[in-house]
């Protein structure tokens, strides 16, 4: 199995919620370990370019105002599978459709205030790392 890096997000929702680190739990109880993390509140323009790929979509204008409208906690999370292994924790976008037992099912509220971002595949990844760690290495050693 490959060892990979992936970003993970903490959004406003669940940092309101104090739920920091039952999530941490998650990732570490699933072997993944956190080889980098900030918590920031972002700007605007940040939250913008970070979601630029959903700029078309009907529900942009939503996403970037709940992105900004508390701190997040931004995570790096290293291990086999990194990628997918946090996709599953996470559970589907929409918390009505999540499996019992994901993040998601068991933290958020709406599609909009769904928990938990994570990368979706290794160039989003790759591309995500280097926007909130710039300089940070994509693959471990
Ligand atoms: P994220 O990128 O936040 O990890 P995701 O990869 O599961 O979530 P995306 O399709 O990338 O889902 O959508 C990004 C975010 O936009 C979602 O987390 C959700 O908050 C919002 N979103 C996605 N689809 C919809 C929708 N149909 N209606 C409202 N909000 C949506
Ligand atoms: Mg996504």
């Amino acid at each position: 199995m490959a060892v990979e890096r992936t970003i993970s997000i903490i959004k406003p929702d669940a940092v309101a919620k104090n739920v920091i680190g039952q999530i941490y739990a998650r990732f570490e109880g699933a072997g993944l370990k956190i080889v980098a993390a900030r918590m920031t509140q972002l700007s605007q323009k940040t939250a913008e370019e970070f979601y630029g790929i959903h700029r078309e979509r009907p529900f942009f204008k939503d996403l970037v105002s709940f992105m900004i409208s508390g701190p997040v906690m931004i995570q790096v999370l290293e291990g086999d599978n990194a990628i997918t292994k946090n996709r599953d924790l996470m559970g589907a976008t929409d918390p009505k459709k999540a499996a019992p037992g994901t993040i998601r099912a068991d933290f958020a509220d709406s599609i909009d205030a769904n928990a938990v971002h994570g990368s979706d595949g290794p160039d989003t990844a790759k591309h995500e790392i280097g926007f909130f760690f710039p300089g940070m290495d994509v693959l471990s050693r």
